[in-house]
Parts: structure tokens; sequence; C-alpha cells
């Protein structure tokens, strides 16, 4: 069953948008995409009051993934103006502790992430002390457009078509009722769609396979303890399933299988359904889940590639959020690299406005690119090799919380709010930093795969046991 949440009033983009006849459609600024990185943006630059337009395809409050969010999450959005507490006091969100992880094959093991005290001592020490949470997009979402619109961006409930070059530059974007938006800087904050990138034939460094998603909702409430991540190691590469506790009695539930697994299970179940309910009850408790779902349960799907842009701007534009940079979504990082990104790129467009400048700072772009770069390829490469390819899981009750302590949740995402490089040897320094981790990760990497050889094992990420039922599964 579909759980339908409590909707406030849907506010449209349509009043808010301009007609032709309101006259040259010139801004100062104008972004392509209106998610949670595209509003970021257009709220903090119209605050300045800059002239803003935002062009979105879809209503507000449609439904996004990103559900579960880190401990960066909240300080952004209180820079924003929202407090996340009230929120949850509202019900469109509920307290995140921590994420509790268990596997289907191991009953009993299970690593509770965010709960230990070192965990809570050191956040409290950086400042970090409160929980952050988990959001109902739906209508979280709606409050982040408000903020745009009433902070003075103006709408355009449009698809941006095309994106019309001048050599490396951005010249106008060209929505699909006619409409033709022009602007001193413009802002690719499309997601998945990277409209600037394709535009601009930039290319793109792949972590890992490509990974599909089939997501439902349903009237359940869990402890409020975490995020659930549920891992399975039976299918050729590590599948695994999130159920979220959303908002009040909704709870969502996700599987996520790599792309060539989930077609060996479209070949033998048939239906995504099928495939859902298969992935859900290898897992006893989500027992629960099987009467609810039924022939109308509403199954929404999509797919996603860990990737770094080659390049994510040019003189006159910038990509934000996913538009340039795919973090895992196990990692529950995605959001706050959108806003992380969408605050650094306002930065530095209102810089350029400031200055009246005819282009974005070379050295800005190029710390904001290499910078971001860095991050999600060290966290996207540590999560491949440590958790999709490595043994790691065997052993996460004590190794998970010490990994995401030290690089997830603590030092890299942490270190990446509170400081940006300046100049260019500060910039090396961090790219130092970033090169002795993956350095670190490959030879981890390296290092299993020879022990797993030795052992004669096919993949290192099974027990031989496992091994043996992934053969009958894959
Ligand atoms: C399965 C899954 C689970 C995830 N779970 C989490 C999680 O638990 N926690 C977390 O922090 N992150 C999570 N993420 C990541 C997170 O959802 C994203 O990083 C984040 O939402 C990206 O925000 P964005 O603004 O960059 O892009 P989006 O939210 O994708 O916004 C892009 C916007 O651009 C619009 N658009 C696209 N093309 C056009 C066009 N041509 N014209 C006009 N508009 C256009 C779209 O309609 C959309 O509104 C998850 C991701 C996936 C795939």
């Amino acid at each position: 069953m579909q759980v339908q949440p409590p909707q406030p009033t849907q506010p449209s983009m349509e009043d808010a948008g301009a007609r032709p006849e309101d006259g040259p459609l010139h801004f100062d600024v104008a972004v392509a995409g209106g998610g949670v990185g595209g509003l970021a943006l257009a709220t903090r630059l119209a605050r300045e009051g800059r002239r803003v337009a935002v062009v979105e395809r879809a209503e507000p409050g449609t439904f996004r993934v990103g559900e579960s969010l880190d401990w960066e999450a909240p300080v952004f959005l209180a820079r924003l103006g929202f407090d996340v507490e009230r929120w949850v006091a509202e019900g469109k969100a509920t307290f995140k502790g921590g994420a509790v992880v268990s596997n289907a094959a191991q009953p009993g093991v299970r690593a509770e992430i965010g709960f230990s005290a070192p965990f809570r001592a050191l956040m409290t020490l950086v400042g970090r002390a409160s929980p952050t949470i988990h959001a109902n997009r739906e209508l979280v979402d709606v409050d982040l457009f408000e903020a745009a619109r009433g902070a003075g961006a103006r709408f355009f409930r449009a698809k941006v078509r095309a994106v019309e070059r001048e050599g490396d530059r951005v010249g106008a974007l060209l929505l699909d009722d006619g409409r033709r938006l022009t602007a001193a800087y413009y802002v690719d904050a499309t997601g998945a769609a990277a409209l600037f990138r394709r535009a601009f034939g930039i290319g793109q460094d792949e972590i890992g396979p490509r990974k599909v998603v089939v997501r439902a909702r349903f009237p359940h409430a869990y402890d409020g303890l975490g995020t659930r991540i549920r891992t399975d190691d039976t299918l050729s590469e590590a599948a695994w399933i999130w159920d979220i506790h959303v908002s009040d009695g909704v709870t969502d539930v996700g599987i996520v299988v790599a792309e060539r697994d989930f077609a060996a299970l479209r070949k033998r179940l048939g239906s995504l359904r099928a495939i859902f309910l298969h992935q859900c009850l290898k897992h006893d408790d989500l027992a629960w889940i099987e009467p609810l779902v039924t022939e109308d349960t509403e199954l929404w799907t999509c797919s996603f590639q860990n990737m770094v842009s080659h390049g994510s701007s040019g003189p006159n534009w910038i990509a934000v959020g996913e538009a340039a940079f795919v973090v895992d979504a196990i990692l529950s990082s995605g959001f706050t690299m959108s806003l992380r990104t969408g605050f650094r790129a306002a930065d530095l467009v209102s810089e350029a406005l400031r200055k009246g400048a005819p282009q974005l700072s070379r050295l800005g772009r190029r710390i904001y690119h290499e910078k971001t770069r860095a991050q999600v390829r060290t966290i996207d490469g540590l999560i491949d090799v440590l958790w999709y390819r490595g043994r790691l899981r065997e052993h996460y009750s004590l190794m998970m919380n010490v990994v995401s302590i030290l690089f997830f949740n603590f030092n890299l995402n942490h270190l990446h709010t509170r400081w940006t490089p300046r100049t260019r040897l500060e910039l090396a320094a961090l790219l130092a930093l970033h090169g002795a981790i993956d350095r670190f990760a490959r030879a981890y990497d390296r290092t299993l795969h020879a022990l797993a050889r030795r052992r004669g094992l096919r993949n290192p990420n099974f027990a031989p046991a496992l091994a043996r039922e992934a053969g009958a599964e894959a």
C-alpha cells in the first residue's frame, strides 16, 4: 500500500515564473534544476539581492531520494534558516541517532554506527553533538522551495531543452516552452541529467558498478534508532536495502542491486515487485513487508553511478551537486554534498558579480573542482573497496565504527565543511592527504585480492559458504 503523507497545500511554480510579456528574461544568475543544490545556491544569492532564475521541470515536493542526512547537513540547513528540530516537531522528519547495519546471512552480527561513546565524544568535540535527521523529502523540499522563492528567486516551471554554447561559455538556457533565459552566470543543478557536462562533452571517472534501485513507501514505524542498512552477500556484487523511518508512521524501503545482478534477477523473477520482495525477504526482520506489497503498491525505480566529472565549471558557469559529483547512496552524504557545493558555488558567483568580473575566479574554480573531486573520489573509492568489494562487513561491528569515525562521518566530511583551501599551497596539502588515503585503499584492495586468491576464493567479498550461495544466485 502506498502511503499518502500529510501534504501541505502544494505551492505551484506556475505563479512564480515569468511570461514573455514580462520583458527580457535576463538575470544575474540562471539556475537549471531546483533540487537541494540549486535551491541552496538560489536562496543564498537571492538573499544578497541578486536577480536569480530557477528553471525546474517538476512541481515542488515531487519525490526525490536522499532522506537520511549526515551530521553536516543540519549545519548548512541552519545557515539557510531551517531548524531541523522544528521539522521533527512538525512531522516532516525524524531524528537520526546513527545507522544500524545488519547482514542477511549473519544473524546477530550488527554494527551500530553513530551510537558509540567514542563517536559521540568526537562529535561533541567538534560541535556536532545534536542528532541529525531523516527527512520526508516531499515535505521538506517544499520548505526549501519556499525559502528560495521568499528570498526573491523567480521560478520557471519548464524543462531546459538545450544549453546554448558560446565556445566554453554558456550563452543562454532554452526552455521547452520556447522561452530563452540569459544571465551573467549559469548554474547546472540538474542532478544526474548533468545538462552542462553533456552539452560541453565533459567526461567522468566512474567508481564501481552502476546500481539499480527499487523503492516503496509503507505505513510503518520503527524504534527511532536510525537508518537501517541491510546487507546481502548472496549476489555477485554486494547488495543492500535501506529502510528509513522518514516521518510519523511513514517508512521508506529501497533495494540497491548492481546492474548486472539486477538483470539476472529480472530474467529469473520477472517483475520489479517480485525482485523487491525477493531481496527484502532475505532479511527475517523485513517480513512485515510481505502483506503490504500488493499489485497496487507503487514502486519507484532509478539507477545511480558513482562518479566525478572531469570538469565542473567554465568561465561563466558552474555545476553543483550530482550534476558533477555522485557520492554513493549508502554514505548518506549526497544531500550534504549538494548543499556544500551549492554554498561554495554561490560564493564564487557572488564574488564575481560583486567585482563585476566577466568570469569566475580561475583559482576559485580550480579549488572548487579539485577539492570536491578529491573528497568524492576518496569516499566513493573507500566505500567501493572496503564495503562493496572488501571483507570489511565480516568484521564490521568493530571496523565500521572505526572507519566511520575516521573517514566518513568525522574527518573528511567535517573537514570539508569547516575548511576550504584559499591558496594553491593549501590545496596541495589537502590533495596530499586525499592521495595518502587513496593509496591506502588501493593497497588494502590489492592485499585483499591476493589473500583471496591464495585461499582459492572467487571473490574476496565472500566467506566460502557465502560464495557457494552466490554461485547459485548470480
Ligand atoms: C537511491 C539513492 C538513495 C540516496 N539516499 C541518500 C541519503 O539517504 N542521504 C543523502 O544524503 N543522499 C542520498 N542520496 C543522494 C542524494 O539524493 C543526492 O545527492 C541529492 O539529492 C542530489 O541533489 P541535487 O540537487 O544535486 O540533484 P537532484 O535532487 O537530482 O535535483 C536535480 C533537479 O533538476 C531537475 N532537472 C533535471 N533536468 C532538468 C531539466 N532539463 N530542466 C529542468 N529541470 C531539470 C530535476 O527535476 C531535479 O529537481 C541518494 C541517492 C540515491 C540515488
